[in-house]
């Protein structure tokens, strides 16, 4: 920032002009790398069918294998970037006709992992830990009993109990002091469990389970009552996480909405109305194309976040599943700017997983490509997955800490180059839209 501040001093002697060319190339490159691919013309690019993708994933799967603990008790990090993350990746690889060959092994071995982890949040002592989705338990349980359930085990309804179990500890309003609404531990994520169950469990629920989603659902919407009213806020609805007023997908507002937006059948017109009123509101937050991290921050262009967690390519699906329901332009449009914004700033220097890296960004095209049938977006979709195996790439990124992790790691990258084979059905990893 503060090379910028001075150039940009210097520059002003010559003319405006001169600062705007020097400011963009500045701005390239400080966390993602220029992105100079041509735009879509009409043609998908060649060399990326299943005949490459494949032995690709394949390659990149034997080499998560090979690092994550199979057997080991150290399952801190859950779905998020624990070994469970990994019996996600192997459950999803093995849904995909293209892999039937694969497809017992790697469900074996999704089981001896998610087995571990099971184990693991089994004996957890805090209870909060266990009921939270991707950094804990209740994650954990829900991809065991989809992995059982996919083998053919009546054991699954084990892990679905346990799981379900869980809502009791996430309905008391404020259940976590550090904030009980967001998707990483608090109800939001339980929320989003509970769809992906209902999405790959295929389960009718019954009136009782009904009951719980919606004491959930009622929790969070008092929660943020209660929240925006003490901190006099002139919308309806906000959260806070450890004391920050985050917007994006990870910890912020955008998907609680999701979720809200997700469950509006156990909704009260009044509360509805008020999740709506939100989601207009967070439109309204954006600043050229995307969102900041947190409430109120001005966007620095040169040092933006542009990632799932906080920015455009994560706020995006609060948009895609607003506009599923009501079908509002201004929604399609919003997620289109985002798709823009992420074609310009989405080739991220932090690695090659969904959270704040290339598969996350070119998941966001994978999107755009379901809403709008548009080819332009399969073709972005290529280009980014193309550019996760050039040497700018390997050379210019930051290493990962844990290479296995399905946020972090290659793991989210496997799950996203095989939705690039079957662009209708993707999905960005336990975060549906399209349920
Ligand atoms: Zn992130």
């Amino acid at each position: 920032r503060f090379r910028i501040k001075t150039l940009s001093q210097k520059l002003h002697l010559i003319g405006d002009g001169v600062v705007l060319v020097v400011f963009s190339s500045v701005m390239e490159n400080t966390r993602c790398f220029a992105n100079r691919f041509s735009d879509y013309k009409g043609a998908l690019l060649p060399g990326q069918g299943a005949e490459t993708v494949v032995p690709a994933v394949i390659a990149t799967v034997d080499k998560i294998l090979k690092k994550v603990p199979l057997d080991s008790s150290d399952c801190d990090g859950g779905l998020y970037d624990g070994p469970a993350g990994v019996a996600y990746m192997l459950f999803h690889v093995s849904e995909c006709a293209l892999f039937s060959e694969q497809r017992d092994a790697y469900l074996k071995t999704a089981k001896q992992i998610i087995d571990v982890s099971v184990r693991y949040v089994d004996a957890e002592q805090d209870k909060n830990m266990r009921a939270a989705f991707l950094l804990g338990g209740a994650g954990i349980y829900a991809v065991a009993a989809m992995i059982y359930k996919s083998m053919g085990l009546a054991d699954f309804v084990k892990p679905l109990t346990k799981f379900r179990n869980l809502w009791e500890v996430c309905a008391p309003i404020s259940f976590l002091e550090c904030g009980s609404d967001e998707l990483f531990v608090g109800r939001a994520g339980y929320l989003c469990a509970a769809l992906v169950l209902k999405q790959k469990l295929a389960l009718m629920p019954s009136s009782k389970i009904k009951d719980q989603i919606k004491s959930i659902c009622h929790a969070i919407i008092e929660s943020g009552k209660q929240y925006a009213r003490r901190k006099r806020k002139p919308f309806p609805l906000m959260y806070s996480y450890y004391g920050t007023e985050y917007l994006g997908a990870a910890h912020g507002l955008s998907s609680v909405l999701q979720m809200l937006l997700c469950y509006q059948d156990v909704l009260s017109a009044s509360e509805k109305d008020l999740v709506w009123q939100s989601v207009d509101f967070l439109m309204n937050q954006e600043q050229n194309c995307n969102w900041p991290a947190e409430l109120g921050a001005m966007i620095e262009r040169e040092n933006e976040l542009v990632h799932w967690c906080h920015g455009a390519p994560g706020v995006a699906y609060l948009f895609a599943k607003a506009y599923l329901i009501n079908k509002k332009p201004q929604y399609l449009d919003t997620c289109i700017r985002s798709g823009e914004m992420v074609w310009q700033k989405g080739l991220l220097k932090k690695g090659p997983g969904i959270c704040h890296g290339v598969a996350g960004s070119a998941y966001v095209f994978l999107l755009l490509y379901r809403l709008t049938g548009n080819s332009k977006y399969i073709y972005r979709a290529q280009r980014f997955a193309e550019f996760l195996y050039t040497e700018e790439f390997k050379a210019g990124s930051c290493s990962v800490t844990s290479v296995y992790s399905l946020f972090e790691g290659l793991s989210g990258t496997v799950c996203f180059l095989v939705d690039l084979l079957q662009p209708d059905q993707s999905e960005f990893p336990l975060f549906s839209v399209f349920v």
